[in-house]
């Protein structure tokens, strides 16, 4: 995770501008109580957080859910020194223990990683040094050919062993960066926490990666909107009815820059080490878990509509949209269910 300091407003925008949630309550069949809400936003993990519970006023849960966040943070950025990201990419090789989360983490990201036959593979980092990507500013760098050889034979999920909750890079070179799939992790876990406190109505927005929890106080889905790609007054494309699911959108057109007329976006493939180009704009998941949802949509992305609709329809309980810079919609076979026209 490339955790650098931004704009708070620049991010609210972009926030508010990948998806958008409806929270209309149903007012005149409520109690006051189920009215209530409680809402917190803040600055963290390189984004915008907003976090809403419903009916309730408590505020300290979500303090509570903000130094969970600090404390993810601390133990996965790839550049707070002293995380357990930094001491993998620091570690010349020699195994490195780390907490149990980091460790359950890893092993998911590698799980999809041999899913997607290494479209989705965190030992990416050193491709994302090279490129240097700065999305705020829309700043970056294209680097020359042969330094991208150079770092892409250090990328090899293969070269990254788990055993319980010790990390070795088979690779002194590789290093690893969980940006692809940390804020869907870290959202289920926010979840988890807000359960076993007994909340069961709850919206948590880490920059656009979108988790619900539970329904609405009546009973009713949340509504998410699944932004228009380049539509810059925030346009929807699909708006989704969610209860207790995540759903998670990847794309090009937030996190670029441009340089002699092209754009460069912040998904690379680890075939070639260019930003990947195969006509997608963006790749929206609906599933039960956020880890799952963030994981499978840069992996859907780098795959491309063909072999990531394979992929999705090979799981259980997960659909997806695929939207092409033409603006042609191809989703899985699930995914009408949920939208609302
Ligand atoms: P966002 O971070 O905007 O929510 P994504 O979930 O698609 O978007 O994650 C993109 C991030 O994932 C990049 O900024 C980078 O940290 C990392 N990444 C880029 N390419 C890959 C890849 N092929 N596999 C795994 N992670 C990647
Ligand atoms: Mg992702």
């Amino acid at each position: 995770m490339n955790i650098k300091k931004r704009s708070f407003w620049g991010l609210l925008c972009l926030c508010t501008l990948t998806l958008t949630v409806s929270m209309l309550t149903n007012g005149c069949s409520l109690s006051s109580d189920k009215n209530a809400t409680a809402s917190k936003t803040g600055f963290c993990l390189d984004t915008v957080v907003s976090l809403t519970l419903y009916g309730t006023k408590e505020e300290a849960p979500l303090e509570e859910c903000f130094s969970l966040l600090e404390t993810y943070e601390s133990l996965l950025s790839r550049i707070k020194e002293g995380s357990d990201v930094w001491n993998i990419n620091h570690s010349s090789g020699m195994p490195v223990t780390v907490s149990k989360e980091t460790a359950q983490l890893i092993e998911t990201a590698l799980d999809y990683s041999a899913r997607s036959d290494g479209a989705f593979d965190i030992t990416i980092a050193p491709l994302l040094d090279l490129w240097n990507f700065k999305p705020e500013q829309h700043e970056g760098t294209v680097p020359d050919a042969d330094q991208i050889q150079e770092a892409l034979s250090h990328v090899d999920y293969k070269k990254v062993q788990l055993d319980g909750a010790t990390v070795t890079l088979l690779d002194p070179q590789a290093s690893i960066d969980l940006g692809g799939i940390a804020k869907g992790y870290i959202a289920d876990r926010l979840r988890d926490y807000l359960i076993s406190e007994g909340y069961d109505s709850a919206l948590i927005n880490l920059g656009g990666n979108i988790l619900t929890v539970g329904a609405k106080p009546d009973g009713s889905a949340f509504r998410v909107g699944i932004r228009k790609p380049f539509s810059e007054s925030g346009e929807q494309l699909e708006t989704v009815a969610c209860k207790d699911r995540s759903v998670v959108t990847s794309g090009t057109y937030e996190r670029y820059f441009e340089q002699d007329g092209k754009r460069y976006h912040h998904i690379l493939s680890p075939s070639d080490g260019y930003p990947v180009e195969n006509g997608l704009a963006s790749v929206t998941i609906l599933s039960p878990s956020s880890t799952d949802a963030d994981a499978l949509s840069t992996a859907c992305f780098v795959l491309g509509p063909e072999k990531g609709l394979e992929l999705i329809e090979s799981l259980d309980g997960i659909e997806a949209l695929f939207v092409t810079d033409e603006l042609e919609e191809i989703s899985s076979s699930g995914f009408q269910a949920y939208t609302i026209s």
